[in-house]
């Protein structure tokens, strides 16, 4: 039986979580063959085990909200106190935080979530104190928009080190000062601090509008031999040790020579072209991102990489009229890629397209769309990245297919 989660009957995230992990594996192992069905038939999902498969997010953030007189917005279960601020007398002020519940603006409070790195839990949970401690502002939509809305938090696999983004509603957070102050002091492997300004009525935690108030502004992560700057507008991947198996893998199946000339399409960071540059003539990673395109550039740097270079287009542009790679990576967003990039990509004609995503719907119609082209798939890996939830990342080689 997996541990039991206190907050699941409200907070939805995981989907699985009554299920044991062997039972997880099986039932997305099932979800992919039904999927591809007549198209390819998956190899076994790579897994966790049942004993690792907790605290894997690297990347954790939390909703905040406060109420008075117990009137909390933050809800919980039946189990239980639900709340995550200490009982006051009438009057006193309680600060929550945690996810939304799904298709809702109710907070569930989610201190200690099992799915979490314990150290973004702890720091999140000590943000949460020191506000209700310093007295500081919560940001609420009508009536305080220079609060504190959002904290993010990201751990270094490799370190341990940690970066925080505090989100507000506007550009000034009173009490921010002594905030910073007493969270390092109570949390020294936190090496930066962001502040991001978010007074958007929309579900997306940051905007643009970052400004460093501690460190560097960064963190860095090691992945299979290379060193990787995460900023805190990049994507990077929150389940490092499933990570390094998938693009390990991906590496492989892209089994790439000296001569070859490689695509890395949405590349983020540069992860995976960087991972494959050590075994290619050279590498073009092409990623829409400024922040993601800047941080590849220095991870290239860092790595004494000579053969990538990474350009910040939108990747259904960047190929048209450019010079055809021998050898395409892509790793779109869950929605996919799109046809004006999936035609150029197959006029372009490489021998081989290896395929990650995180939205297997998607990718299967992309795949339908390139077998148009006379590109066969010729495996089929899942992978759990997100153990307890219903995603499923997937890995698809695909050879054109020579007349
Ligand atoms: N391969 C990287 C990133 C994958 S996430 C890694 O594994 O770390 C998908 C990436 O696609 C994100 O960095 C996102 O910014 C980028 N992206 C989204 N739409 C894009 C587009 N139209 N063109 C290029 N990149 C895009």
């Amino acid at each position: 039986m997996p541990q039991i989660c206190p907050y699941s009957d409200r907070c939805g995230g995981c989907r699985y979580i009554e299920r044991s992990y062997e039972e997880q594996l099986a039932l997305k192992q099932a979800q992919m063959t039904e999927l591809f069905k007549g198209i390819i038939t998956p190899e076994p999902i790579v897994g966790m085990t049942a004993s690792d498969c907790y605290g894997y997010r690297h990347k954790v953030q939390m909703a905040f909200s406060e109420s008075r007189n117990g009137g909390n917005r933050a809800s919980g279960n039946q189990r239980g106190d639900f709340r995550n601020g200490s009982k006051r007398g009438a009057g006193q002020r309680t600060v929550s935080c945690g996810n939304y519940e799904e298709e809702s603006h109710t907070l569930v409070a989610t201190p200690d979530c099992l799915i979490n790195h314990p150290q973004a839990n702890a720091v999140i949970e000590d943000v949460r104190k020191l506000c209700e401690k310093l007295k500081l502002p919560i940001y609420n939509e009508k009536t305080c928009r220079n609060g504190l809305r959002y904290v993010q938090v990201r751990v270094s696999h490799q370190t341990g080190d940690l970066m925080v983004i505090l989100v507000t509603g506007e550009d000034v957070f009173p009490g921010q000062n002594n905030l910073v102050k007493e969270l390092r002091k109570a949390h020294p492997e936190i090496k930066t601090i962001i502040h991001n300004t978010n007074g958007n009525r929309t579900s997306m935690v940051l905007t643009n509008r970052m400004k460093t108030i501690f460190g560097p502004g960064y963190i860095n992560d090691e992945m299979l031999g290379k060193t990787f700057r995460i900023s805190p507008g990049s994507f990077y991947q929150i389940n490092p040790v499933q990570t390094e198996k998938l693009y390990n893998k991906a590496t492989e199946l892209l089994n790439s020579s000296l001569t070859d000339r490689v695509l890395d399409a949405y590349c983020g960071t540069g992860t995976i072209g960087l991972i494959a540059s050590d075994n290619a003539k050279e590498v073009i990673g092409v990623e829409l991102n400024a922040a993601a395109v800047a941080d590849a550039k220095l991870n290239a740097g860092k790595n004494g990489v000579t053969n990538a270079r990474f350009v910040k287009a939108d990747a259904s542009d960047y190929l048209v009229e450019k010079e055809p790679p021998d050898l395409v990576i892509m790793d779109p967003p869950r929605s996919g890629s799109t046809e004006k990039f999936l035609t150029a990509l197959a006029t372009a004609g490489p021998k081989r397209i290896v395929y990650i995503s995180c939205g297997p719907d998607t990718q299967k119609r992309d795949i339908q769309y390139l077998a148009g082209f006379g590109y066969r798939p010729e495996v089929l890996i899942p992978y759990d990245l997100f153990p307890f939830t219903s995603h499923v990342e997937t890995v698809i080689l695909m050879s054109k297919i020579l007349n």
